[in-house]
């Protein structure tokens, strides 16, 4: 049984085939609506510095004509695939009107998480084949020695600024590289670039961005979302969410923007979408409890969009909270993760004034999948089917379920599913899967369909069935810890699960059997091993769900860890505290 969006949900206009992603946010013949360029789509919140849409335009313009000569990139020439640039940065003003420079020289962005160690950034320079990197100061360092190591010379490393405030305190050995703002003023010395000259098409076929995800199993691949990939989102979301803001008398909001730009939620929902609506997002570098409060009230935020371990600081925080006036606020947008309806519950009754919004997505579907309306809330539930997607039920055989309230894989139909994975066919293979229908994005979810008291059909999500793990709205491989861990002498064999967290959500665990080689004691040989992750992994992936040992790893017959054995185990060992 195929659910598809409710009946009050607006048709989809046409999706442009054949532009940049910039270029349908800054183009008015592209059904763009609330274009205004005098309004400033990006704004500091530390700073209260910001660009109006007319500046991104000529900023975009600017940086695309100074990297075009710097780099020798000719948008002309070659593919996507001879312009991949890296941005390894925290949240900035520049962030975006970046990506669409690269855009405009027929580049492809790959975005970094900000807490990569230099291995693993070394890792996403290598396979994304990046030639270039923008960072910020405080990550100069680690950027400096991944670039030195994939050999990306200095010349092709530059600076996106950050407020006065995220810099005072780092020390910078050597010579800065020059900033974006270096890169603007170079550009206006210089001629035009060649306009793009696409054929029909073109958008739907080539990459924008190459975005990291460990999809159902094994470690992170390079996910090649094509720019139609991710207008279709834009255009699903605002369609999904045009006529209740139609409802409320809402033409043009103000935005948090405190979750990072690299992750595809940030990319897309915060920052790309609401450009599209003529939203104001007001940009923070990181998330800082006491920054992000002062920031609603400065700028009288009006919705934020939040993870749910953001939700439970400020549950936890009710004195910071009360301190600031937070009463801009309408809507809080939750997604990444599970929000628990004990949680929704404790937030209304504070703030009762405040609508919810959940939404379920995925980075292989640009991400947006299912959101929940506020015309139509059901706690507990990930929302309705946003516009121009189809979803199906699968069980454990592969059978359609054909009833609500039945538990099965959740796969997705959607013109904003992923082109595939980078360099790895099998696994494209395996996740993007076709049958009469078409072509469906198999999300390694389980959920189940309910219907709402209105009688509109919602998604539940019930259960990871694939090895993700999610710490605060960042993934975490099980696999790229357990090839961490085995390369350690003291590990003859391992498996790595989620367990739960007050705080994250949930956080990494390590079952390991000792080699010949570790010591006796467990306590030692758990502390050098966590040591081990520590030295060498991006702080969310650390094993703060501790380590234990065991004689034997539960494995099938063919090898495979039986994890859900393990998760079990765990469980019942802590309802039994
Ligand atoms: P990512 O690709 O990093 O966005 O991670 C996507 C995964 O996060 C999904 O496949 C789910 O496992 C999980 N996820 C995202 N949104 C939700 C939600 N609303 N409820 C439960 N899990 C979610």
């Amino acid at each position: 049984m195929v659910f598809h969006p409710p009946a009050w949900v607006p048709q989809l206009p046409e999706i442009p085939d054949s532009i940049t992603v910039g270029e349908f946010l800054s183009n008015e013949r592209h059904g763009r609506y609330n274009l205004d360029l005098s309004r400033s789509p990006y704004t500091c919140g530390l700073t209260g510095k910001t660009y109006t849409a007319r500046d991104v335009v000529d900023r975009t313009e600017c940086i695309a004509r100074s990297l075009a000569r710097r780099l020798r990139f000719d948008p002309h020439d070659g593919t996507e695939w001879d312009r991949v640039v890296c941005l390894f940065s925290l949240n900035t003003i520049d962030y975006i009107p970046l990506t669409h420079a690269i855009h405009r020289l027929n580049g492809i962005v790959t975005p970094a998480s900000a807490a990569s160690s230099v291995a693993e950034l070394q890792q996403q320079l290598r396979s994304s084949r990046a030639s270039a990197i923008f960072t910020s100061i405080p990550l100069l360092g680690t950027a400096l020695e991944a670039a030195r190591a994939v050999k990306i010379p200095e010349e092709a490393i530059f600076i996106l600024p950050l407020p006065p405030s995220e810099t005072r305190e780092v020390q910078v050995t050597g010579v800065v590289p020059p900033s974006i703002d270096d890169l603007v003023a170079e550009g206006r010395t210089l001629p035009a670039v060649k306009p793009l000259s696409w054929t029909k098409g073109q958008g739907a076929r080539q990459v924008a961005y190459l975005c990291y995800s460990s999809g159902t199993s094994g470690l992170p691949k390079a996910v090649k979302i094509s720019h139609f990939n991710i207008i279709a989102n834009i255009l699903q979301i605002a369609a999904f969410e045009g006529s209740t803001r139609k409802q409320r008398g809402v033409k043009t909001q103000v935005n948090l923007g405190v979750l990072p730009l690299g992750h595809i939620y940030g990319l897309t929902v915060i920052a790309l979408a609401s450009q599209y609506r003529g939203d104001e997002v007001i940009i923070l570098p990181r998330f800082n409890l006491g920054t992000f409060l002062d920031s609603v009230e400065k700028f009288k935020i009006e919705r934020l969009y939040l993870v749910p371990p953001i939700i439970i600081q400020m549950m936890n925080n009710e004195e910071a909270c009360r301190r600031r006036d937070l009463t801009s606020v309408r809507s809080v947008y939750s997604g990444a993760a599970p929000l628990g309806a004990e949680l929704i519950r404790s937030y209304l009754k504070r703030y009762p004034e405040v609508a919810i919004t959940q939404s379920y997505g995925l980075t292989e579907a640009s991400p947006m999948v299912v959101i929940t309306s506020e015309v139509d809330g059901l706690v507990g539930s990930s929302g309705s089917v946003i516009p121009g997607t189809k979803i199906k039920l699968v069980d454990v055989k592969g059978k359609e379920v054909t009833s609500h309230e039945t538990r099965g894989e959740l796969l997705v139909q959607s013109p904003s599913v992923v082109l595939g994975y980078f360099e790895n066919e099998k696994a494209t293979a395996e996740t993007f899967v076709w049958d009469d229908d078409g072509r469906w994005l198999k999300t390694g979810d389980e959920v189940l369909v309910r219907k709402s008291s209105l009688g509109h059909e919602h998604l539940v999500v019930v259960d990871r069935i694939k090895e993700l793990i999610k710490v605060k709205g960042h993934q975490v491989a099980p696999a790229e810890l357990e090839a961490h861990l085995m390369a350690h002498p003291f590990v003859s064999d391992c498996a790595v699960i989620p367990v739960p967290h007050p705080r994250a959500d949930e956080v990494p665990k390590a079952f390991v059997v000792k080699s010949n080689e570790a010591p006796l004691d467990d306590k030692e040989t758990a502390l050098t091993l966590s040591q081990h992750v520590k030295e060498h992994k991006a702080r969310y992936k650390w094993l703060t769900g501790g380590v234990a040992f065991l004689d034997v790893i539960p494995k099938s017959p063919s090898g495979k860890i039986l994890r859900r054995t393990l998760k079990d185990q765990e469980k019942q060992r802590l309802s039994s505290i």
